[in-house]
């Protein structure tokens, strides 16, 4: 049989990531793209695990489908664990991705690796009309450069160091290797294969 579900994301990029991992380990598996008319969801869980859950929520209550949503942290040692659940707005509301990570080389400014350590976390939920639901998370450990290097991905890639990578940050490895290692493939590869074993317990994969 095949699964279906509806992903919360609008993000394009993300979307294409999520359908490679996800069909790897589900096989047969149809994701629908999140309908426009679902209008933008405000994230005021004060946890990744509440942020996904009112995403995923909010795309089962307008399609009455399964859906899949996932939130992102990024949590530096050095910083008491900021920016955290504030990644996207951590330079304030509306912030750039390039504004956050000004703020966040500011904020590091005098701090000596290797006391720039930092670790992103994913949390993943599919959500289903029953009302059922099953979470994973995903982590990478890594370390913030002091200056932004490389031209791919998003976000703080161009600062993130993972551990590992001899060295490069995400913006400078292939997708394909920074999907092999990151949160986001961590936490979706452990949500597939909980889906695949029709468990609804936590799974985690760090
Ligand atoms: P979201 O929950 O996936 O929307 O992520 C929240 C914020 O975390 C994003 O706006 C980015 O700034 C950051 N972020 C999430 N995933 C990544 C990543 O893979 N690389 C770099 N930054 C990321």
């Amino acid at each position: 049989m095949t699964r279906r579900f509806v992903l919360a994301t609008a993000n394009v990029d993300k979307a294409v990531e999520l359908r490679q991992i996800l069909t790897e380990v589900l096989g047969d598996v149809e994701l629908l793209e999140r309908p426009d008319s679902v209008p933008e969801i405000e994230e005021s869980g004060v946890t990744l695990e509440e942020n996904a859950r009112l995403k995923a929520v909010a795309l089962v209550t307008a399609t009455g489908m399964a859906a899949i949503a996932d939130d992102t942290g990024l949590e530096v040692s050095a910083l008491g664990g900021a920016p955290g659940v504030f990644a996207a707005r951590y330079a304030g509301k509306g912030a750039t991705y390039w504004d956050n990570v000004k703020k966040l080389i500011a904020e590091l400014e005098g701090v000596n690796p290797p006391d720039r350590g930092a670790r992103f976390r994913t949390v993943a939920v599919a959500c289903f009309p029953d009302g059922s639901a099953i979470s994973a998370s995903g982590a990478v450990e890594g370390q913030i450069a002091t200056e932004p290097r490389g031209d791919g991905g998003f976000g703080y890639d161009p600062v993130f160091v993972p551990d590992g990578s001899g060295g490069l940050t995400f913006a400078e490895m292939r997708p394909s290797d920074k999907h092999a290692i990151s949160h986001r493939g961590r936490a979706f590869r452990a949500l597939a294969a909980a889906l695949s074993s029709g468990g609804t317990q936590l799974a985690d994969m760090a």
